[in-house]
């Protein structure tokens, strides 16, 4: 197999003429081709003097490899393909002890319960929320009627956090395994588009994702894997250092020295269960901030000049970073194009906001988290569950200032950084369900975050022209950018101090997204199965 990178088209080309084109530039017979596949395609949306082109790496197969690659020697885009196959650590004796479980099913515990399950190990998955139907009907019924059930909502359930998303699936994580592309290949094979495998910022979108991962539990289960809903874990049997079983909260013990913990960054009662059994974990950094929602063709204009509204680039995206004077970050986070704000608790009695989209990116709005970076040292110093503390107390606190019916406070931009409360609404319509309670999002956040975040706005204005106009609107709060704490594990990735206790995701602090956590989750079910099979990593 071969390589070529910077293989470029312009913009509207039809997909039938990627072949001819590709023939041209190697130079080569349509009969010398034998076969192509898109390996990644991107577009440079800065050089805004030039025309837009997409940019293409492709793989490709010729009848005489070696006669081609000497031509074209002098061709620094023409090479080898590098292997990005998948290749496992072993198989499962044929005679298992015992069934590893996987506590957990967002997209942590669904990877590390389907690698367990392709390598023969049959492991039990536990899930507190419901199946992924269900658990939307139960989702819709915050949004629509104002009622949260707290073992089923955007948080819980089948399919994890990431379930009722923007489905994006970019990371920044290191791979030099080509994991990442394994995960990406497995969504494709549960329903995901195929894009995803080579467009440069994917993404699967809310509609989409809830076929896929029902998907993947039956794949799951047609290989001798078990996965149980309402099952919530609620204690952990340890002895001696080591891993022995969980506990329901029916009652039932489940016994296994090799337990994956994949629980999510809002699992708090069970972190405090860890922290009491004296699993080891330490607070870690995390974000706190708000929505903010612009009209989608403002973003478009800013980022994709006359290309705005292209067919083929879609609803246009913006990351952004503003290092405040006091010191603090302030950036952007998960930023969702023409989606929708939504409410994100897991807990009754506390206000939570995160964004997402469906598949076509449609929606009149976009939105992302501005969000501003803290610390332990400096914000929530003492124990590992303070920060957990401190997201708790903001939500509850927004949660009244929303006026005690799960609707979010909200403010107009220009009121927000002149300092008023604001009355009335704009043009821009907040998308959050069940609703806003316009108000002065003044102390919704410590006074830091306030401040650092006044003066990013207008900051970001010289990036993205319009971002601080004044009837942009600013939902609170977002507290829940990543996990708290971190449940520390060592080089063979089990925890630190429990052996047999294997903490992966989000939740354990070791990723930050659908694409990472899913990565995460076959690096620890690998370590697992090294574990067992005594193969060194
Ligand atoms: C609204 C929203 C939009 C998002 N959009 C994106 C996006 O577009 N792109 C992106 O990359 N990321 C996005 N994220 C973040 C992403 O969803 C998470 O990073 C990812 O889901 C983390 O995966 P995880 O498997 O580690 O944890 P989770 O997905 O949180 O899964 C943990 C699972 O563990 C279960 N659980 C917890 N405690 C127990 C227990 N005691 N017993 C049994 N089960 C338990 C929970 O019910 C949950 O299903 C979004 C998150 C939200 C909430």
């Amino acid at each position: 197999m071969l390589r070529i990178t910077e293989f470029k088209l312009p913009l509207d080309h039809a997909d039938d003429e990627l072949r001819p084109a590709l023939l041209q530039r190697l130079a080569i017979g349509s009969d010398e081709l034998l076969d192509f596949t898109l390996f990644k395609r991107s577009y440079d949306a800065r050089k805004k003097s030039t025309e837009l082109q997409f940019i293409y790496t492709v793989d490709f197969q010729v009848r005489d490899e070696a006669a081609l690659l000497q031509r074209l020697s002098h061709d620094k885009h023409i090479g080898p393909a590098p292997d990005v196959s998948y290749k496992m650590v072993g198989h499962a004796p044929a005679e298992l002890n015992q069934r590893p479980l996987v506590v957990g099913f967002g997209p942590c515990g669904i990877f590390a319960g389907l690698l367990l399950a392709q390598m023969g190990f049959k492991p039990i998955i536990l899930e507190r929320g419901t199946e992924v139907r269900q658990r939307t009907k139960d989702t819709w019924g915050l949004w629509r009627k104002n009622v949260l059930n707290p073992e089923s909502n955007v948080q819980f359930g089948e399919g994890g956090a990431g379930t009722f998303s923007d489905g994006k699936l970019y990371s920044q994580i290191k791979d030099p395994k080509f994991i990442g592309r394994k995960v990406l290949h497995e969504f494709v094979k549960a329903g995901a588009p195929e894009e995803i495998l080579y467009v440069s910022k994917p993404h699967i979108g809310t509609f989409r994702l809830t076929g896929v991962v029902e998907n993947m539990r039956h794949q799951i289960e047609a290989l001798g894997g078990e996965v149980r809903f309402q099952q919530r874990v609620t204690d952990v049997l340890i002895e001696d250092g080591q891993m022995q079983g969980v506990v329901l909260d029916s009652g039932e013990r489940i016994d296994s020295r090799h337990v994956i913990l994949a629980l999510g960054h809002s699992a708090r009662d069970t972190f405090r269960m860890l922290h009491g059994r004296g699993v080891f974990m330490e607070a870690k950094p995390f974000s706190v901030g708000f929505r903010i929602e612009h009209p989608q063709g403002l973003i478009d204009r800013a980022r994709l000049g006359k290309y705005a509204g292209h067919p083929k680039l879609g609803a246009a995206d913006y990351k952004l970073v503003h290092h405040a004077k006091n010191g603090r970050s302030v950036y952007s986070f998960c930023m969702c194009p023409g989606g929708t704000v939504v409410a994100a608790t897991s807990e009754p009695n506390r206000v939570v906001t995160n964004g997402m989209s469906q598949y076509s990116r449609n929606e009149r709005n976009a939105n992302s988290g501005i969000v501003v970076g803290i610390t332990p040292e400096q914000d929530y110093p003492g124990s590992p569950l303070a920060g957990i503390e401190l997201q708790e107390r903001l939500e509850s606190h927004a949660y009244l200032m929303g006026g005690e019916t799960y609707e979010a406070p909200a403010q107009l931009v220009g009121d927000f950084i002149a300092g008023k409360a604001s009355t009335a609404l704009g043009t821009v319509e907040p998308s959050y369900k069940p609703g806003v309670k316009l108000t002065d999002l003044a102390d919704a956040l410590p006074a830091f975050a306030i401040e650092a975040i006044r003066e990013a706005l207008p900051a970001f204005e010289k990036q993205i022209r319009g971002f601080s106009q004044h009837d942009a609107i600013l939902t609170g709060i977002e507290t829940r950018t990543s996990s708290p704490l971190r449940i520390t594990r060592g080089e063979d990735l089990q925890s630190l101090n429990v052996k047999g206790l294997f903490p992966a995701g989000e939740g354990a602090g070791y990723a930050g997204g659908i694409l990472s956590a899913g990565v995460d989750g076959i690096r620890i079910a690998e370590a697992l199965a090294r574990d067992i099979l005594g193969i060194a990593g």
